[in-house]
């Protein structure tokens, strides 16, 4: 098989790079991304003076403070991350139309089929670097690899501003010394029991038969199996990514009763989960609509530094959003509507809170159990408040007049 030219771009220090872009008076100092010291949340970003204190992304903004009290701290702005993101993806489409988009800042490239354009693959790879970094005034890392593992590998070598590239025959060298918690597959739980066994570094995995691997770690230990010898077989995610979705209901009679429509506000959620779920698709803006009895339609979004999948944390949002509508008066509506947009593929892990699978691994077993069993097999209590609301009427001989709950 053809060796595949697969190339990682990832900018620098995203969000904290744009700030200081933005304003050159935070050159060289501690810019932390996320929010501020006494807020609660996490760093989204923190750029490399900070780290030097021990800040990274992911960590609590108290704790960011209690290591780096002098650090700036900044709440973001996400319009203007985006703008910058969107502008970084069409310049790298230019050189070849198989482009990932791993998060907002992180792409990656898969110039096989396009090779034969570029003769001197090297100072092409340059140049799109160059040319990234001119036009963004950003610095970007990049990596170089037969698949997208060890290009990624090599991105993280290359942090800082570099460039690395993995030439055929070098892989098992490249890989040997790096500490198993660099690759991907091995999180902290693993890496526990690897260090128990004295094994530190990649080349310690070698020792390991498959077998070994399997019985300890299941599924995950064939997937360090091929990860630890640089075997990565899987394609570029280049399907295009939807620009939004959005699911919204009509009511047939308009609806005053609140919990009645934070109740079909769940539902929609609920129901928009799924098409995320499986594009593994995570969203930076969540918009809520909602039409008055007078057809007069109003929407209000939210945006977010941290993309969202997960139905509870969308929920959250929605409810607080839809809320907003009723500051005053006791109106009635006749649709409400969620949609979720600006989306990413793929779980940015650097803009994340503390990483838990777990919320994921829920929503794709609830799936599951759905598709088997139908859609009201599982329900929030809120829909099932819905679906008991609903039930109720249909005994009292009301005719059920809103959208079924399990169209
Ligand atoms: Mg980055």
């Amino acid at each position: 098989m053809n060796r595949r030219c697969i190339v990682h771009i990832d900018i620098d220090a995203f969000f904290s790079a744009v700030e200081v872009l933005l304003n050159p008076s935070l050159k060289g100092k501690p810019v932390i991304v996320g929010g501020l010291p006494h807020e609660r949340g996490v760093a989204s970003t923190a750029s490399y003076e900070a780290r030097k204190y021990g800040v990274h992304s992911g960590m609590p903004l108290r704790k960011a403070y209690q290591l780096c009290p002098h650090g700036i701290f900044i709440r973001g702005n996400f319009q203007i991350y985006s703008a910058f993101s969107d502008k970084f993806f069409r310049l790298i489409s230019h050189y070849t139309p198989d482009v990932e988009k791993a998060s907002l800042d992180e792409a990656y490239l898969d110039l096989t089929r396009c090779r034969p354009l570029y003769p001197s693959f090297s100072s092409t790879v340059r140049e799109i670097k160059q040319r990234v970094e001119k036009e963004l005034g950003l610095t970007v890392s990049v990596g170089v690899g037969p698949n997208k593992i060890l290009a990624k590998l090599a991105t993280n070598r290359a942090k800082p501003g570099g460039l690395a590239e993995i030439e055929p025959n070098r892989e098992e060298e490249f890989l040997k010394d790096l500490g198993i918690e660099s690759l991907p597959g091995i999180g902290p739980k693993a890496q526990v029991i690897l260090r128990m066994l004295n094994i530190q570094k990649i080349g310690d995995l070698w020792g390991l038969p498959r077998v070994s691997l399997r019985s300890l770690f299941g599924l995950n230990g064939d997937e360090m199996y091929l990860q630890s010898r640089g075997i990565d077989t899987r394609p570029l995610m280049t399907a295009s990514i939807p620009k939004s979705v959005s699911r919204e209901t009509t009511f047939l009679e308009d609806i005053w009763d609140r919990r009645l429509l934070l109740a079909h506000l769940a539902y929609l959620c609920d129901r928009l989960t799924l098409p995320l779920r499986r594009g593994r698709l995570f969203a930076h803006i969540i918009e809520v609509k909602v039409r008055y009895s007078d057809f007069k339609t109003e929407a209000r979004r939210r945006l977010l530094i941290s993309p969202v999948q997960e139905m509870g944390r969308i929920y959250k949002i929605a409810q607080e959003l839809f809320l907003q509508f009723f500051s005053s008066s006791r109106l009635s509506l006749r649709l409400v509507g969620v949609k979720a947009s600006d989306l990413v593929r793929g779980r940015p892990l650097s803009l994340f809170e503390p990483y838990s699978e777990r919320p994921e691994r829920l929503g794709h077993a609830v799936d599951e159990v759905r598709e088997k069993y139908g859609f009201g097999s599982v329900l929030t209590v809120r829909e099932k408040m819905l679906e008991e609301i609903y039930s109720f009427e249909r005994k009292r001989g009301f005719v059920l007049k809103t959208a079924s709950l399990t169209k």
